[in-house]
């Protein structure tokens, strides 16, 4: 313990307090300061003193029969005040009664009636010393473990704070890495994987729901020729700007994605072949009549227009992979019948052979 420890002994009578302070001395002097008072006020004052320097006031000895504040008003004091110091009520043989009283209200640790055993008080007071001192070392490690504790919880909340940070950027992360994988990204359309992943999806759905779904795939016309002419970055601007006119004419859950290098794919859900034949021939005549003119020298550029070939499932294919096969076939024939315009599958032919739209 690095504070010292002091005995108070508080009676109205020198006489008295010069036999504590001399067997007590004699006893505890070496450890313990033991310091005296003339009465409860002069107690109070000096436990205010000694706590202030910070000393460790282990023991109260106090005479219940004083004037003014009596030993047991003292020890309350005491007890609410300094609840670790330890006490001991000093009385006359007639003095019981404040005894009950003192070990009720104020925690009495111990009475000793006057005239005392010399070896009895030392024996006594060696125990509470013991007993506070124990008290203390626990008072101490109470705190120290609060302490520790304390630091434990704040590490914790700081830790959670950034897990919970953590957390927050690997799901932006993998939000955008998700959002990446599924992207083209000359044109920020659909990629290839997607599409294909969607379009098995969609015929599932459509198996589901009986309800039709086309395909419409575009390629654009004679687009080498573009590149040899302009050049590759301005045959990368007319792709990205063809996939704007795209995303432009989009209906609301519509898939849009490039296919590859100068090819596109359009998912038509919930979309029969007459409707099908109609948005390719919508997007067909969006795309001739925008102006690319951003991606080649001005005036150079001949209008770029693009083939499309349309298919729908299940009359054209009986799974993803036939649909998207009978929509390339589709366009294969367009391309033949001279490209810039629409082609229906094969099997649409045979259904509706006046189709302004279809070829032979
Ligand atoms: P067709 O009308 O028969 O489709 O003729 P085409 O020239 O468009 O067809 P072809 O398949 O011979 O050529 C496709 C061209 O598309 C060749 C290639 O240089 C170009 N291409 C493919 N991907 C890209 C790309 O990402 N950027 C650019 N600038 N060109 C591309
Ligand atoms: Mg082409
Ligand atoms: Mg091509």
């Amino acid at each position: 313990m690095n504070q010292r420890e002091v005995i108070v002994c508080v009676d109205d009578e020198e006489g008295v307090l010069r036999v504590l302070r001399a067997q007590l001395g004699a006893r505890f002097g070496h450890e313990c300061q033991i310091a005296t008072a003339r009465s409860g006020d002069e107690a109070v004052a000096l436990f205010d003193e000694l706590t202030r320097e910070g000393e460790a006031i282990a023991l109260v000895i106090a005479d219940q029969i004083m004037p003014g504040m009596k030993g047991v008003e003292l020890l309350e004091i005491v007890d609410r005040r300094l609840p670790a110091t330890t006490k001991i009520l000093l009385t006359g043989q007639a003095g019981l009664d404040a005894v009950i009283d003192a070990i009720n209200r104020a925690h009495l640790n111990q009475y000793i009636a006057k005239p005392w055993d010399e070896t009895a008080l030392l024996l006594s007071v060696e125990n509470l010393l013991r007993q506070y001192r124990l008290s203390y070392e626990n008072q101490q490690l109470i705190a120290s473990l609060s302490a520790k504790n304390q630091a434990l919880l704040e590490m914790n909340r700081e830790l959670e704070a950034k897990i919970h940070e953590r957390t927050h950027e690997l799901a932006e992360a993998n939000s955008r890495l998700a959002q990446l994988a599924v992207t083209d990204g000359l044109t920020g359309l659909y990629n290839h994987r997607h599409f294909h992943e969607r379009i098995a999806l969609e015929v599932e759905r459509s198996q589901r729901s009986g309800l039709p779904l086309s395909l419409l795939m575009l390629d654009v016309d004679h687009f080498k020729q573009f590149n040899d002419t302009f050049g590759h970055p301005a045959g990368d601007e007319v792709l990205r700007q063809l996939a704007r006119v795209l995303a432009d004419t989009r209906r609301a859950n519509d898939v849009v994605a490039r296919y590859g290098g100068e090819e596109f794919a359009v998912i038509l859900v919930d979309t029969a072949k007459f409707t099908a034949a109609k948005v390719a021939e919508r997007v067909r005549e969006r795309v001739t009549a925008h102006d690319f003119s951003d991606g080649a020298p001005p005036g150079k550029l001949a209008p770029l227009t693009v083939s499309i070939g349309v298919a729908t499932f299940p009359d054209d294919g009986s799974d993803a992979e036939a649909l998207v096969r009978a929509a390339d076939t589709a366009l294969y024939v367009a391309k033949r019948a001279g490209r810039n315009r629409v082609a229906l599958a094969t099997e649409a032919v045979a259904a509706t052979p006046r189709d302004p739209l279809t070829l032979t």
